[in-house]
């Protein structure tokens, strides 16, 4: 049965009070950096683009799709809008669109994305029926690009200023006209930053339109501290309205945009849902393939009171469980011998595979992922057990969370120079 596209709240404003949307947040990693964006918050309150109260991994993000579903019929449109980008975290978006896709035959998939990496993909996006793209673009000169963009990182090389803006624009212009002439419905989002490019906007509506998009969304500045745009007063609701009327000309507009927060669902602008952010939190406590029975966790501690050693020092594990609401302890097992590459780390999996997570004070970036492939969270951090156990089970803040190796720009916690930690 063929897609009925016409049900997209964000591109039919007449469905918008009847057709629900739900963002999957899978995507924590970004690769460039918008000199508005900070994805430091974390706050249930906080609703804009960038901000999720967790990270799902694709399974769990199915896992909660079906419970969504059972309540909330009304979603039909799945999206994936960050709180990163798409596709600097491509393997999760395409295994979650993938996912989606099988279980959902009917489902409306988006994907929102800065179009850096977008193009290489727009075939297997329009294979797996993804109806609609929001791609953001701020500029269309580099030399305006260059005051939006901190940085652009391709692969490893970290391009600034015109150059980045160059790239990304370059990159930006084939993603388009790959999605548009696939026949996938573009959209693009333009943030209006009062004296940076707002002057500029009805030359990103007349590019944009001539390369293949549909509809622009033209969007007010959303000044957030700690950014380097943080006092930048947003635009006026009447310089936007005069805004959008010479837009028009080039292309229609969306004015119904709620700026949703990466990890939002239901009706577009609907006050959150209590009782979604408790479906969200039990889907992040899930193992990483919540269909494997992982009811423990294991903990590589000196003493057994607290997270203290590091992975591949643990010369055994205690395995911990939950009964009747309280955490035991069940067992400690020995930890496979040192050397012997990843072999150790298979073996420590093949250990460990009644384990839903691992807790350490600190673990290389070849276990972990090791670990992860086969289905067991690497948990970093230093203090009480029990704080481990709460933000596995109960998807609870720890108060002293190490970050794990990845690359800069990552994670809802970090808005980096692309030079990596310092
Ligand atoms: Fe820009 Fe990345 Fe933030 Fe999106 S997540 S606004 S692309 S820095
Ligand atoms: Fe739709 Fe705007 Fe929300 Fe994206 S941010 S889902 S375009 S309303």
């Amino acid at each position: 049965m063929p897609l009925d596209v016409s049900q997209h709240p964000c591109f039919n404003s007449d469905v918008r009070h009847k057709v629900a949307r739900v963002h999957l947040p899978v995507a924590p990693l970004c690769n460039i950096q918008c000199k508005f964006c900070n994805r430091r918050y974390d706050c249930a309150n906080e609703s804009r683009p960038g901000v999720t109260s967790v990270v799902l991994s694709p399974g769990q993000a199915l896992y909660y799709l079906d419970n969504l579903m059972e309540k909330t019929p009304e979603i039909k449109v799945v999206g994936i809008a960050g709180p990163g980008d798409p596709f600097a975290n491509v393997k999760e978006t395409m295994e979650t669109l993938r996912l989606v896709r099988k279980h959902y035959p009917s489902m409306l998939l988006c994907v929102a994305s800065n179009g850096l990496q977008t193009a290489a993909y727009a075939e297997e996006l329009a294979e797996l029926e993804v109806s609609h793209v929001t791609l953001t673009i701020n500029a269309v000169d580099p030399e305006i690009g260059a005051n939006i963009y901190a940085w652009v990182r391709d692969g490893k090389r970290i391009y600034r200023g015109v150059d980045g803006a160059s790239l990304l624009l370059e990159r930006q212009t084939a993603a388009v006209k790959a999605l548009a002439s696939r026949g996938v419905t573009v959209k693009v989002n333009a943030i209006v930053v009062p004296g940076v490019n707002d002057g500029h906007i009805s030359a990103i509506a007349q590019s944009v339109s001539e390369w293949g998009a549909s509809i622009l969304n033209a969007i007010p500045l959303y000044p957030v501290a700690g950014t380097e745009f943080g006092d930048i007063p947003t635009p006026t609701p009447e310089s936007m309205k005069e805004l959008r009327g010479e837009l028009r000309q080039y292309l229609p507009q969306m004015e119904h945009c709620t700026r949703c927060r990466a990890d939002a669902v239901g009706l577009l602008g609907a006050a959150p849902n209590p009782e979604h952010l408790i479906q969200l939190e039990k889907a992040a406590s899930q193992p990483i393939n919540p269909q494997e029975q992982r009811p423990y966790v294991a903990v590589a501690s000196r003493e057994g009171m607290l997270v203290n050693m590091h992975l591949g020092e643990a010369d055994k594990f205690y395995i911990y469980g939950e009964e009747k609401g309280r955490y035991q302890l069940m067992a400690s097992r020995a930890a496979p011998a040192p050397g012997g590459g990843n072999e150790r780390w298979n073996d420590l999996a093949d250990s460990l595979k009644d384990c839903r997570a691992v807790l350490a004070a600190s673990a290389g970036k070849t276990p972990s992922m090791v670990l992860e492939q086969r289905g067991l969270r690497v948990v970093m951090m230093e203090g009480l057990i029990e704080e481990g156990l709460d933000a596995v089970y109960r998807n609870l803040p720890i108060r002293a969370p190490l970050r794990k190796e990845h690359a800069c720009g990552s994670g809802a916690s970090c808005g980096g120079n692309g030079m990596g930690c310092m």
